[in-house]
């Protein structure tokens, strides 16, 4: 079977039932880009073409088992099933603002091991293929297209360390762009990564037009290392080159979590301003969802606030966030990593 996101297999299937291109752009436009079923999708076609697509084709890679809604924000909970019975999550965001946003996962479990994040408590299973990952796209897109939302910015801030599945990475990145098919722009698309410095390079080269998130959480060596055990093997130094070779491209997020006692001091906001000084950035400072089973706790809001506004007035573009989906366990890995037991 031909995956939809398979353009080769897909162009050899409008060969072989001598479908018009303009008919096949029908069918791509149905699929990626107005968020209709396969069956609406398949209509499409010319009719002595569909039997065919439709035995042919696989149209969905991943199974939606649960869904979860927030009662206070809006946020929806996706848990889907691989074809192999593992567990991987999205995330829905409906902000105030109107812009919805989904969080994708691009690993099953992770190998970072971060000590604040439920994902790195599983440990790794396997990458995602890039149809695994394009496929929560598609399935997030159909569902709000109900509520005539559609899906305006993908992040890939899920289950996984995107830059450590960077061939499949890439090819969902392209998938995402490309005019015939979700038609993406660059700067409605972000990856987040714990730091990956070769990988960056790699990435920035290849997809400059894309958001690069670095989750930097400490500008402290010693901090960070406790926080990410990556960090012992890619420094805050070696980190930094990165950061102004991707600013090139335009501004990096620094994604910044909020935990009590641990990155959130005087030392800590110093040693921040010091290392982002001179690099177009824009830090979001983010609020930490607890969990049983893990003992950090985040930080007051009224500190986290003081904090922020202290970027603010050296000079830094920064933005408090809110956090979403508090109730259904948004925070990544957290959903999953509770029904796993762990
Ligand atoms: S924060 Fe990201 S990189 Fe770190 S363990 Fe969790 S999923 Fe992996």
């Amino acid at each position: 079977m031909a995956s939809i996101y398979d353009t080769a297999g897909l162009e050899a299937l409008r060969v072989r039932n001598a479908v018009q291109p303009h008919r096949m752009k029908l069918f791509r436009n149905a699929l990626f880009k107005k968020a209709r079923g396969w069956d609406e999708a398949l209509e499409t076609l010319p009719e002595n073409a569909r039997t065919d697509f439709a035995d042919t084709l696989r149209f969905e890679s991943l199974e939606l088992a649960e869904r979860h809604d927030s009662e206070i924000d809006g946020a929806s909970k996706l848990i889907f099933k691989t074809t192999d019975g593992h567990l991987i999550e999205s995330v829905i965001l409906r902000p105030k603002t109107g812009r919805t946003s989904l969080c994708i996962s691009s690993q099953i479990g992770c190998a970072c091991y971060c000590s604040f994040c439920a994902t790195g408590k599983m440990g790794f299973t396997r990458n995602l293929t890039s149809d695994e990952i394009l496929d929560q796209v598609t399935q997030a897109s159909r569902l709000v297209k109900p509520e005539g939302r559609s899906i305006r910015n993908v992040v890939f801030m899920g289950m996984g360390e995107p830059l450590l599945n960077l061939a499949h990475l890439f090819e969902a990145l392209e998938f995402l762009r490309a005019a015939p098919l979700f038609n993406y722009a660059g700067s409605r698309l972000m990856v987040s990564t714990v730091g990956i410095p070769q990988a960056m390079a790699r990435f920035t080269e290849q997809h400059p037009e894309v958001q690069l998130a670095l989750s930097l959480h400490s500008a402290r060596q010693e901090v960070r290392e406790k926080l990410m055990p990556q960090a012992r093997t890619y420094t805050l130094d070696r980190l930094r080159e990165e950061l102004l070779n991707a600013s090139q491209n335009g501004k990096v997020m620094i994604e910044y979590l909020m935990l009590a006692g641990v990155n959130d001091g005087e030392e800590d906001l110093l040693a921040l301003e010091d290392y982002l000084r001179d690099i177009p950035v824009h830090i979001n400072i983010i609020p930490f969802n607890e969990y049983a089973g893990c003992n950090l706790r985040g930080t007051p809001k009224a500190e986290m606030t003081g904090f922020s506004n202290r970027l603010k007035a050296a000079g830094f573009q920064t933005t408090l966030r809110y956090s979403l989906g508090a109730d259904i366990a948004a925070a990544c890995g957290q959903l999953v990593q509770h029904k796993k037991g762990f």
